[in-house]
């Protein structure tokens, strides 16, 4: 049996060092508050709101912001994935009442008409993934507009596949995006990922000592994702060169400033429809919602009233 290296108690976890649950949990939250620290994600008088989804990583952001910064609010989007978003907002509703934290809840359905498995009955062309990211990030940028910050559960294992997402698919104009903050730009409500220097295993171990995220879900879609063969790929060769990971984030780090800085000419518009930021006429996320709907042909879509399976026959 491992021994802490701190206390020689039994070690629960051994990812860089053998700790106890005690000293893991500890030096977790440390690695937190460095990374609020380093990267200056919170400033005295911030209104934070947790982008929240009832799992593991956004409920650990949650806990450790209210733990050492008080107040913070959750925000969370119902997106309509069958046997699997209710069950963590229900998890996610008795963390906010047991904390005092309040909780918003948005839906698909109720803004744009459509639940997510709607859409993907009507545009079978679409990923999941892509309709469902559009439409969240548009629709956490609205109703976080009375705060400060928007803060993610995003960690440095998310990090690492989205930047190598975007060099796979040579997507070079979206890494400037990346970071441990980002969006601080005319309209968009800035966010931050307090979570940017811990790994997921780390994450993970800390939300199971905690208590947090009790029934595990995945999403049905994340499994057919192409985040999922980059994530399979990165820790395969984590698994064979310990570290890779850690270094393949920092160095992004050291080159994203200058990322950045060739993105000055970056000319941001109101989208013609909603009025939120985009660099187009008209933003991504009415695109999508204007192309759902042109393709059902006006048979749904209608906020007043349920959507039933006759709607897609
Ligand atoms: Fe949305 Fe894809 Fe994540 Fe599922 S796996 S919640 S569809 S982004």
């Amino acid at each position: 049996m491992a021994k802490c290296s701190v206390c020689g108690g039994r070690a629960v976890i051994t990812s860089d060092e053998p700790l106890c649950s005690s000293h893991f949990t500890g030096r977790f939250e440390q690695n937190v508050l460095e990374a609020v620290k380093r990267f200056g994600l919170i400033s005295r008088g911030d209104r934070i709101i947790v982008a929240s989804s009832g799992g593991k990583d956004s409920t650990t952001v949650l806990h450790v912001l209210k733990k050492y910064f008080g107040k913070v609010e959750a925000l969370a989007i119902d997106e309509g994935i069958p046997g699997y978003r209710s069950i963590t907002l229900e998890d996610l509703e008795k963390f906010c009442d047991a904390n005092d934290v309040p909780l918003s809840v948005h839906s698909y359905r109720d803004e744009f008409g459509f639940s997510l498995s709607d859409a993907l009955k009507i545009r079978k062309d679409l990923s999941p993934c892509h309709v469902c990211g559009v439409l969240r990030r548009h629709l956490l940028n609205v109703k976080a507009r009375n705060f400060e910050k928007i803060a993610t559960g995003h960690n440095l294992d998310d990090e690492a596949q989205s930047i190598m997402m975007n060099l796979v698919k040579a997507q070079m104009s979206l890494l400037p995006r990346l970071g441990p903050a980002s969006g601080a730009v005319g309209g968009f409500v800035p966010r931050i990922k307090p979570l940017y220097l811990c790994t997921e295993k780390e994450v993970a171990a800390y939300a199971f000592i905690m208590g947090f995220a009790p029934r595990f879900r995945q999403c049905p879609h994340s499994r057919d994702s192409f985040r999922a063969g980059i994530r399979d790929a990165i820790n395969g060769y984590e698994a064979d060169h310990r570290g890779s990971k850690r270094n393949f984030v920092n160095n992004f780090l050291e080159i994203l400033p200058k990322l950045r800085s060739g993105k000055t000419g970056l000319k941001l518009n109101r989208c013609g429809s909603c009025g939120e930021p985009c660099s187009r006429e008209t933003c991504r996320a009415c695109a999508l919602i204007k192309s759902v709907v042109s393709v059902s042909s006006g048979r749904v879509f209608r906020k007043s009233r349920e959507i039933t399976g006759k709607d897609f026959k």
